[in-house]
């Protein structure tokens, strides 16, 4: 079964920027899968149209089989989507920020006390619980954005640049923290344009230039060719 499948996606922005020319990508199910391009390629307006925060002109997208056109609530809730800047409200506490979420996910309230414990101790943010999201360390906002996105149980979870601007000690503490994640079965994508991360990281990687997909591979196929 597939997590995410592309069918000849294609973006026009406004602009007449062509910023998707037609991609074609599948991930299987529990796949840890890297989308790896320079700036401009195209990886958020992907991830953008995968999580129907940007429209797409034409081509088809399937969510663990749902149709992004025709069953679009379905295929939100098996997406947890961590963007690359914070979009929290920073007056609200941790806890207000990850049980609110839920409560846009249709989660009951009860349960969505239980999933806060949950992953907010998974996150090493129990302790913060009561603090104001703008007080936390960039890390811990990091770390905040993770948790949110958990809150709903997705099956993929997608990460637009996750370590963009973080250093390499917190880095690596996120790298451990999403293996985890994958290990227990959270299908992964993520958008980075370093190699190295996409290589720690990942299984499977495709590589997207300029609105197309130029490479779809196994990591270990594509360091031996390098
Ligand atoms: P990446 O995430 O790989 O850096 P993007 O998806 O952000 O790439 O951008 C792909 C192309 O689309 C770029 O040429 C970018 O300038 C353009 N683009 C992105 N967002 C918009 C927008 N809202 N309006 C017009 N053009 C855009
Ligand atoms: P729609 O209103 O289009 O159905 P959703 O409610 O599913 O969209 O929200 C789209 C994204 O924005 C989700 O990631 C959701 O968690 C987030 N979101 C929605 N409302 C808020 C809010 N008030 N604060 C923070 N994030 C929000």
């Amino acid at each position: 079964a597939f997590a995410l499948e592309l069918n000849d996606l294609k973006k026009v922005y406004a602009t007449g920027v062509e910023a998707l020319k037609g991609l074609d990508l599948a991930v299987e199910e529990g796949d840890f899968y890297a989308l790896l391009g320079p700036n401009g390629a195209g990886k958020s307006t992907t991830i953008g149209i995968v999580s129907s925060l940007v429209n797409k002109t034409s081509g088809s997208v399937r969510v663990f089989g749902y149709d992004l056109d025709t069953d679009l609530e379905k295929a939100k809730q098996q997406i947890g989507l961590v963007p690359q800047e914070f979009n929290f409200n920073p007056f609200e506490t941790v806890e207000q920020i990850v049980v609110n979420q839920a409560g846009y996910y249709g989660v009951p309230r009860k349960e969505a006390l239980v999933r806060s414990e949950k992953y907010l101790k998974q996150s090493d943010l129990w302790e913060k619980r009561h603090v104001r999201a703008r007080m936390l360390s960039g890390g811990m906002k990091r770390r905040l954005m993770i948790a949110r996105a958990l809150m709903h149980e997705p099956r993929l979870l997608i990460l637009d640049e996750p370590t963009a601007g973080v250093d390499i000690e917190l880095r690596r503490e996120m790298w451990q923290s999403l293996r985890q994640l994958n290990e227990a079965g959270t299908t992964i994508i993520l958008t980075t344009h370093y190699l190295e991360e996409a290589e720690m990281l990942c299984r499977n990687i495709g590589i997207i230039q300029a609105g197309e997909l130029i490479e779809n591979t196994s990591m270990k196929a594509l360091l031996a060719k390098l």
